[in-house]
């Protein structure tokens, strides 16, 4: 269960509990990584914390380590993936910038050709 406890119900807490299915690929106490129900690349994975934090801008000092095991994650994962040097790691935060699942979770993208500036 989220070491927070939320107003609403959320659909990224729901896959971490189990209640919801989802392809896991790695996981460790505090993150999860599973793979993307609408990928937006060959490899499109989300990393999330098993705890409950709704966005970026609302991660505490207390959440710095945590970050950390988001980015230890991501480099187990594209290793365990195969994709090489070659990825690309996205937070969007606020619906602005394109979040529609307020649960913090990094996109890890690759397999394909990414362009710059993102779209
Ligand atoms: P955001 O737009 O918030 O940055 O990213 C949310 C991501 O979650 C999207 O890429 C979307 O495809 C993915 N997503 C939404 N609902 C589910 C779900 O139920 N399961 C999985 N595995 N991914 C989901
Ligand atoms: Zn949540």
């Amino acid at each position: 269960m989220p070491a927070e406890p939320m107003v609403n119900s959320c659909m990224f807490c729901d896959i971490v509990a189990g209640l919801r299915p989802s392809t896991r690929v790695y996981e460790t106490e505090t993150v999860l990584a599973f793979r993307d129900i609408q990928p937006a690349a060959p490899t499109h994975i989300l990393i999330v914390p098993k705890k409950h934090i709704a966005r970026i801008v609302d991660i505490a000092e207390d959440d710095v380590c945590l970050m950390g095991e988001l980015l230890l994650a991501a480099k187990v994962v594209a290793e365990q993936e195969r994709v090489g040097d070659g990825f690309r790691l996205v937070f969007n935060n606020g619906a602005t910038a394109g979040q529609s699942v307020f649960h913090i979770h990094m996109h890890l993208l690759a397999n394909r050709r990414m362009g710059w500036p993102p779209g």
